[in-house]
């Protein structure tokens, strides 16, 4: 039986052999994926994660199944289970790799529904730890995606290729650095000073005088230092003052302290209401991560073969130099935005190779009504961005209107397209990018106007 197992899944141990496995390797750079397509990890438990780490990053390696034998703190997240559950698991894992459409140089979301969609158990699950600056952070995502990963996250939860699944926390952080090492202390009101001191205080019925008591007492004996009364009955000649507090820096009493968040990475003090709030979840697998694993790429390219496609980089220098031209020679020129607001439902309704010829359909269409002066750029997944060089406000109408009836076409019914046009010149003193930006989420945040 033990025997039979190993011929079947074919499982590759790094670390000590076990029974039914008795080979083993040291290193996973000695793994051979084509002869052993899964591992069993036996070692211990911190050598466990920087192995597991290593695993998920290796470019070669990363999607296999990976398995162990004892708990660490990275084996919930990036392994695919222990011992007991390696067998029931790895038939469903390696029949979905090969049915992979992979493509060379995977983009992020990709990868992400590359590793996803085969794991039927599949979580994204955060790691706390003091080390990562917000507290949590997500490792599969940071080994799958590295510096990309936040982005990626978003993304993928915009694309439905990951849903929001049970919620693990509540978060406060910095409000400048979104840094979750904050120290929370009680300072003085007045002068914000943390030099303050829970101290009993004195208030001299006869001259009205209030100090801390240390001040009052002279040879063990209670007396004004002001009118030097001598102080005998608490509620006839002084009483407390409800000020228990006293500050060394500005030597004022106060009632009570008030609390500060001072932020570890940069320095930043703010009252706790102002920290940001963030909310940690697990993720699962959405819709979009099986589209993507059986039919390649989620990014559609959008076949732009009229006008002067440029790439987003260059749009920002593009529209800041037509807006200097403008400014000094006169003249009328217009941005337009195209949005396909729902592109991310039509993608899973359809399936990514039907939404591909839909578009290359609607980007035909669109050249018959562009001229070849016209710049256009794909500025995102469902975002153009068009330079329309001389055009007045009256032209600029007339295409909106035909631009918004391409949707109405057969077989483009489902698409939402939205336009929205912006004349130039950029304001004085903005920066074209800024500025780019604030429409662009002004534009896809709205939802009037959708055509
Ligand atoms: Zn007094
Ligand atoms: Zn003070
Ligand atoms: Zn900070």
């Amino acid at each position: 039986m033990a025997e039979s197992i190993d011929k079947q899944a074919r499982i590759q141990v790094i670390g000590d052999p076990i029974e039914e496995l008795p080979t083993s390797i040291d290193r996973v750079d000695q793994w051979d994926i084509y002869k052993y397509p899964s591992v069993l990890v036996n070692v211990e438990p911190a050598r466990q994660d920087e192995i597991l780490l290593k695993i998920r990053s290796d470019e070669l390696r990363r999607l296999q199944p990976v398995f162990c034998v004892s708990r660490s703190k990275m084996s919930d997240v990036l392994s695919d289970g222990y011992l007991e559950q390696m067998r029931h698991r790895i038939p469903s894992i390696i029949e979905k790799l090969s049915l992979l459409h992979k493509t060379p140089h995977p983009e992020p979301l990709d990868l992400l529904a590359w590793y996803c969609w085969p794991r039927s158990h599949f979580h994204l699950t955060p790691v706390w730890s003091a080390i990562y600056q917000k507290g949590y952070r997500y490792p599969l995502l940071d080994c799958l995606v590295g510096i990309e990963a936040n982005l990626a996250l978003m993304r993928a939860v915009e694309h439905h290729l990951l849903l929001p699944g049970k919620l693990i926390d509540r978060i406060r952080l910095c409000r400048n650095c979104q840094s979750g090492r904050l120290n929370y202390v009680d300072v003085c009101p007045e002068c914000n000073s943390i030099d303050i001191h829970l101290k009993p205080g004195v208030h001299c019925f006869v001259c009205g005088y209030v100090d801390d008591q240390d001040v009052f007492i002279q040879s063990g004996v209670m007396k004004c230092p002001k009118c030097s009364t001598k102080l005998r009955h608490i509620g006839v000649d002084y009483d407390r003052p409800l000020e228990r507090y006293s500050c060394y820096s500005c030597y004022i009493r106060f009632i009570e302290a008030v609390v500060k968040a001072r932020c570890h990475d940069c320095g930043e003090v703010q009252s706790p209401d102002d920290l940001t709030v963030s909310t940690i979840s697990e993720f699962q697998v959405g819709k979009l991560a099986r589209q993507i694993a059986l039919e390649g790429s989620h990014l559609l390219h959008l076949p732009l073969a009229w006008g002067a496609p440029i790439t987003v980089d260059h749009l920002p220098w593009l529209l800041q130099w037509t807006s200097s031209n403008q400014n000094r020679y006169g003249g009328d020129n217009t941005v337009m935005l195209i949005w396909l607001s729902n592109l991310s439902e039509v993608k899973i309704d359809l399936g990514l190779l039907r939404v591909q010829e839909r578009l290359k359909e609607l980007v035909k269409r669109m050249q018959g009504i562009f001229r070849e002066t016209d710049v256009v750029c794909q500025y995102s997944d469902d975002i153009l961005i068009l330079l329309l060089p001389h055009t007045s406000e009256r032209v600029w109408e007339a295409l909106r209107d035909r631009i918004a009836s391409l949707s109405e076409v057969e077989g483009l019914d489902k698409l939402e397209v939205v336009v929205q046009v912006q004349a130039l010149p950029v304001p004085e003193g903005k920066k074209a990018e800024d500025w780019l930006k604030e429409w662009i989420s002004t534009v896809t945040h709205y939802d009037g106007d959708v055509s």
